[in-house]
């Protein structure tokens, strides 16, 4: 397949590089200067674009995707696809696939996760929104990108299911980070609380999977010094889109509001900035009460 591919950041890149390797063409375009490796470097977006039959975009946020799209859509032929994979608001997603579609393209918006590692190792997760004809057009390059890959609804359901999903992850690291800290007040052993947890009620990925106390559980994060992973800094971005989606849909989500501001403070008064997102806990362990 032809496909354009604007965006090659931390994810982008080796996104586009597995595509290239599977023996598709495909011609990239970022502003910054990168080259990667078995794709052909455009000019622009829009020369990116021009007579592919998939476009993917990677961007940092939906003012961008607003941007690039105003300029990609344009350059492409009716039929083709304009598929972004940006975590991106749910209001700019829903409007570029409207613009999409009145120029007669094929419209999904497929955020995903997984980070770095899966978009490297090929294995990420795609929530997918769009019409099925979208769906099933973006389905085999998705299946090269990633392992998995779940069809949402409509346009803006990627996006709502990413936002949603990572609202929950945020605020169950904080209460996991905040119940160490709370256990080591206590005198409770961490290994003891993990074996029990993460076979109890309490429960969770960010307990099982990803924990956040050093030495405990499977290798994370916390092992490798707080060192990104999942940056502290894109959570509380996604604790904002939910946010923004939360205030226009009119919904009551007062822990997401919490965990958003508790981020926020981490990220923009603390050391949070740079670390891995559970470091929370180390934050934790330093506070008491007041
Ligand atoms: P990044 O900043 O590394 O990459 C974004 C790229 O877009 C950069 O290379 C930048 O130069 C380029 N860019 C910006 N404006 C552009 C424009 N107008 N035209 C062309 N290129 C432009 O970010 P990333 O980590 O690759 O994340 C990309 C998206 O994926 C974000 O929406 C992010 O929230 C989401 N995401 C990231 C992760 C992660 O772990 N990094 C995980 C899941 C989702």
């Amino acid at each position: 397949m032809k496909i354009g591919f604007i965006g090659l950041g931390n994810m982008g890149a080796p996104m586009a590089a597995n595509l290239a390797n599977a023996g598709h063409d495909v011609t990239g375009f970022d502003m910054a200067e990168v080259s990667v490796e078995g794709v052909t470097m455009a000019e622009s977006a829009a020369a990116a674009a021009k007579g592919a039959e998939v476009v993917i975009t990677m961007l940092p946020n939906g003012d961008i995707l607003r941007a690039v799209a105003a300029e990609v859509i344009p350059a492409m032929e009716a039929g083709a696809a304009f598929v972004d994979c940006s975590t991106v608001d749910v209001d700019s997603a829903r409007d570029v696939a409207q613009q999409a579609e009145q120029a007669g393209l094929l419209a999904v918006d497929a955020p995903v996760s997984g980070g770095i590692g899966g978009a490297s190792g090929g294995t990420l997760t795609f929530m997918a929104g769009g019409s099925d004809a979208a769906f099933a057009r973006a389905e085999p390059l998705f299946d090269i990108m990633g392992q998995k890959a779940v069809h949402c609804g409509e346009a803006g359901a990627g996006q709502a299911a990413k936002i949603c999903n990572n609202m929950i992850l945020g605020a169950t690291m904080i209460v996991t980070c905040e119940a160490f800290a709370l256990a080591d007040k206590l005198g409770l052993d961490r290994q003891k609380m993990f074996d029990v947890v993460s076979t109890s009620s309490g429960y969770s990925w960010s307990m099982n999977a990803y924990c956040p106390a050093p030495g405990v559980g499977p290798t994370s994060p916390a092992d490798n010094g707080y060192k990104p992973g999942f940056a502290a800094d894109l959570m509380l971005k996604d604790l904002r889109l939910a946010q923004q989606a939360a205030a226009s849909a009119d919904a009551d989500t007062p822990m997401g509001e919490l965990a958003q501001r508790l981020y926020a403070q981490f990220v923009e008064n603390e050391d949070g900035k740079g670390r891995d997102f559970s470091a929370m806990l180390p934050r934790f362990e330093k506070r008491g009460r007041s």
